[in-house]
Formats: C-alpha cells, structure tokens, sequence
C-alpha cells in the first residue's frame, strides 16, 4: 500500500546531532521526510553567509534551482537580485532559503510546472527552516510570498494586507517582514502590470532597507 503523507517523519527525523550549516546542508541531502523528495532532483538547502544580517525565505526551488541545487539562481533569483541592488542591500548579507527543500512539480507536456506545497509538506520540512534561523540569528528576515509568511506566521497571514509591515521582536528574528514572491512577477499577464508588481516589490524591500540602514548608523 501506498505510503501516506502522515507516514513520514518529517525532517526531524533527519537533523544532525551538531546544528551547524554545513553539518545541516549535508544532513538535508539524505531528507525522506515528506515524499516531495521523490519528485525533486535534489535538496535545495539554503545559501550565505552564517552571519547574514538578512534572511530571505521563499517558498520552493523552482525548476532551474532543482538543477542546480541552488537556491534562488533561476528568473525570480534575477529579480531578487535587481531589487536588492536598487535598494542598496549588499546580496552578500542576504542568507537564501526555501520554507520547503524540494521541488515539487506536475508535468505539461515536457514541462515542468510548479505545484504549491500544502500545509503538511510546509510543516514537514520546518524543521530544516527552523535550524537555519537558529544559526544564522537574522537581525532581519524577509518572507517572499505566502508560503514562506504562512509557515512563519501562521496560516491567517495575508500578504497583501500586511506585506512591507515591520513585524519587531517575533521568535525568528528582531524585524519580520513579508513581501511578494519575486516569481509573481513573472507571472503577471502584461509588462505594465509586472513593472507595477517590481516597484512595489522594491518599495517593500526599501523599507526593509531604511530599518537596517537606520541600525547600522545607531539611529
Ligand atoms: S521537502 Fe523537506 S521534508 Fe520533504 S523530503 Fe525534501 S527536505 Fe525533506
């Protein structure tokens, strides 16, 4: 019989006795707690600098980061990218992750197409999110779109009411704040409304600028 989704353990079944990235990183390779592991290449686990100042948190790895194992390397990781650098945040102080490790996707003719992760799934690889917060210590993180708020925030969290909104003192990090995910861009209909989408994604992430601009200087 098939297993279910409730069989498998979760990623906590999975974590290494000394929590450190690298120790994490090679541990999240041999993941099975959830079946997403199946139907993805390999773990995308996350990627920076231990002591980034700034986590940023997706949902997934899309198809070119399931190849590459990296996360953030495809067309939304461009976009990331551009907005960083309009808003002046050194990519170099951004820590990259994914609420959940592994691709999860359907077939359309010989595509691959992305399928949301649902709420076991998320919870299910939690573990590995959770282990990289409690290395890296974020002053700051930054969700990119509802998954990753949900899985952080819970499940009433709704980005367009509270996206660009400080959130100060959460159990992650000092300062939480949430903002689209850069691949909705790519997948607005016409090129004003994607324009629209980048500017307010950049406005988001101005503010998250201004705060850790504001720290740096004591303010
Ligand atoms: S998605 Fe997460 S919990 Fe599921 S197998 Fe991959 S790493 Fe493990």
């Amino acid at each position: 019989m098939a297993k279910k989704l409730e069989d498998y353990p979760t990623a906590e079944a999975y974590l290494p006795e000394r929590i450190t990235l690298p120790a994490l990183r090679e541990a999240a390779q041999e993941c099975r707690g959830c079946p997403l592991y199946k139907i993805g290449t390999q773990t995308v686990f996350g990627e920076g600098k231990r002591d980034a100042r700034v986590m940023m948190i997706g949902e997934q790895p899309g198809d070119q980061e399931d190849k590459a194992g990296k996360p953030f390397v495809g067309p939304a990781g461009k976009i990331l990218n551009d907005a960083l650098a309009e808003v002046g945040i050194d990519r170099d102080e951004v820590y990259v992750a994914n609420a959940v490790k592994h691709f999860k996707w359907e077939p359309r003719g010989t595509r691959r197409i992305h399928a949301k992760p649902n709420a076991r799934e998320i919870q299910a690889c939690k573990p590995w999110l959770t282990a990289e917060l409690q290395v890296v210590k974020p002053q700051m993180v930054i969700c990119l779109g509802a998954t990753a708020a949900q899985a952080l925030m819970g499940k009433d969290f709704r980005i367009t009411k509270s996206r660009g909104e400080i959130f100060r003192d959460t159990q992650y990090a000092p300062w939480l704040m949430a903002t689209a995910h850069p691949s909705s861009i790519l997948r607005m209909p016409s090129s004003e409304d994607r324009e629209a989408a980048y500017r307010a994604l950049v406005a988001d992430l101005q503010v998250a600028a201004h705060e850790l601009g504001a720290a740096k200087t004591g303010r």
